[in-house]
């Protein structure tokens, strides 16, 4: 027997519809392109965003066609989302830190058919445009007084174009199921894939991915997404804000640490999410100026491993409590938020650290599990490694166009090429990537926790461990540091310093200083390029 009650279709633009009604005079405040900022209401995004639809659908842009974003995030970027999905479109967003190689790459891949930009981009925009056969329009997100000269196939300016549109027109109609957005992740290993969101998994992710627990969000909240719109689906928070009717300030181009200070202290935001780069920045700016932060409470950290030292300096210097998140673009992206259970409570703040060092716990949503070699399930102790799957209504099946094949195993788990523990009472913690875990004499060595540990060092900016080749051990750990200004530590400081951190047999054979250690588009630490910079390396003992 089947229930009576209605199908109710999780459609996206019944989000703004929400906001608009429910928490019409909520703000959207934006740090613009062109300098000011910029106020919207819910309400007024609503207006636009249907304008934005009606305008596209004017254009042309129908069901399951795909749309380029190459924007920072603000409030037009937003709006632009919307409209694209309430005619069925697809929104695909850019990462404008991808070669323009990789870029070319990808609209080709999606076939999109309009391309919106900031004025930033138009340079990057222009050297390619002979290479972007399938853009029929580049729609340039300002307005007429900023808009430069471009020779971009029929440009125009954002506002001149919404001008054209009065806003009556109605969302059009669709299943759930119909795909929102697309999202390549960065393909660190063969050609970048295509992560094709739903208006469901959308929808549900908002619904997974917020509440007390994890991405606490509600009326009362003041919200920064400093990550990106352009990286991995902005975290979900581009819906799961309108959808708690929280205010949002959207910072634009400017994420150095002035620019994001001023803005939090001004917009008196409480709650943010960005990866560790930008809080690095951050903090740096508020050692340096003696600073203190008089709103923010909480913020999630993840994409990375947040470095224990982050936490603390957050907690105990500045009062605002940390959340390490995981998640990846397959997932939309939010796999695990590191609240704390009562069960999982600590006594001293050392083991509190410890507790808030691990990636979280998986919300209702995310089914999770690790597995050794032979796919057999292995247990939660917090010490036993393994594979990391997931499974979800908000976690891909299957990539755009079929790339990569089938992505799921028999009992429709995805691998996510993690390699993780996860403790009694469900905590998470990434040992690796698979293919980053150094293998030495049989046993795995995990590259993040001693990079975590090194950052702790004073003289320390950044840190990055390799496996290299080794004649016994087949591989050994390398460290590879970025020095703070001014400091020259020697390997013999820092292994003193990791001695009484790390089991003896993980002790890197020997410590590399260098200027930069290179960085994937989505502020990764690119351990590829990094091995292939060290190719010719030999461990001085070897
Ligand atoms: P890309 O590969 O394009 O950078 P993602 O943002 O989807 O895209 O990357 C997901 C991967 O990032 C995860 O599989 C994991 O390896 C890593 N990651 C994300 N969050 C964390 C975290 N908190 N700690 C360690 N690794 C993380």
């Amino acid at each position: 027997m089947l229930g009576l009650m209605q199908d109710w279709p999780l459609l996206i633009h019944k989000i703004i519809d929400f906001a608009g009604v429910q928490h019409g005079a909520q703000e959207v405040v934006s740090r613009s392109v062109e300098g000011p900022i910029q106020r919207v209401t819910y309400r007024d995004l609503r207006g636009r965003a249907l304008k934005v639809a009606q305008r596209l659908s004017r254009d042309g842009i129908k069901l399951g066609d795909r749309v380029a974003t190459l924007a920072w995030n603000t409030a037009r970027h937003l709006e632009v989302w919307y409209g694209i999905t309430g005619v069925g479109a697809i929104y695909h967003t850019v990462n404008p830190r991808l070669f323009p190689e990789q870029i070319a790459w990808i609209v080709n891949h999606a076939a999109d058919r309009v391309l919106f930009t900031d004025l930033t981009f138009l340079p990057i925009l222009e050297g390619l445009a002979d290479k972007l056969p399938s853009i029929e329009r580049f729609i340039v997100l300002t307005d007429s007084a900023h808009m430069p000269a471009t020779r971009l196939r029929n440009a125009v300016a954002y506002e001149d174009w919404l001008a054209e549109a009065d806003g009556d027109f109605a969302w059009a109609e669709f299943d759930e199921n119909t795909a929102a957005g697309l999202c390549y992740t960065s393909g660190t290993t063969g050609n970048p894939k295509g992560v094709l969101y739903s208006h469901r998994s959308n929808v549900l992710h908002s619904l997974i991915s917020t509440g007390l627990d994890a991405l606490p969000l509600a009326p009362s909240t003041s919200c920064m997404p400093v990550v990106p719109l352009f990286h991995a689906n902005s975290w979900g928070l581009a819906f799961s804000c309108p959808m708690k009717g929280a205010k949002m300030v959207m910072p634009g181009a400017k994420l150095d640490g002035a620019s994001v200070f001023e803005l939090l202290e001004t917009e008196k935001v409480d709650f943010s999410a960005a990866v560790p780069t930008v809080w690095l920045m951050l903090l740096a700016y508020l050692q340096k100026e003696q600073k203190t932060l008089s709103t923010l409470k909480v913020v999630v950290i993840g994409g990375s491993a947040c470095p224990p030292e982050m936490i603390r300096a957050f907690e105990q210097d500045y009062g605002v409590e940390v959340r390490h998140a995981w998640g990846m673009t397959e997932m939309s992206p939010i796999g695990s938020v590191g609240y704390i259970k009562p069960a999982a409570r600590a006594e001293s703040y050392e083991d509190v650290l410890k507790l808030k060092s691990k990636q979280g716990f998986a919300p209702f949503g995310v089914e999770m599990k690790i597995v050794d070699d032979s796919d057999k399930a292995l247990p939660w102790d917090g010490k036993t490694f393994g594979r990391l799957k997931v499974a979800g209504p908000a976690v891909a099946k299957a990539y755009f166009k079929g790339e990569g094949g089938d992505i799921l195993d028999a009992n429709g788990f995805f691998d996510t090429g993690d390699v993780a523990t996860i403790d009694a009472n469900g905590y998470m913690q990434i040992t690796d990537r698979a293919k980053d875990v150094i293998k030495s004499g049989g046993e795995w060595i995990s590259s993040i926790d001693i990079e975590n540990f090194a950052v702790g060092h004073p003289d320390v900016a950044e840190a990055a461990v390799i496996g290299v080749p080794h004649h016994k051990w087949d591989e050994r750990p390398l460290l590879v540091i970025v020095p703070k200004e001014g400091r020259k530590p020697t390997p013999q400081d820092l292994f003193e310093f990791l001695k009484p951190k790390i089991a003896k047999w993980w002790m890197p054979d020997d410590m590399q200083i260098v200027a930069e250690i290179p960085h994937t588009a989505t502020g990764k630490i690119n351990k590829l390029k990094l091995r292939e910079a060290f190719k010719d390396y030999k461990l001085p003992a070897a």
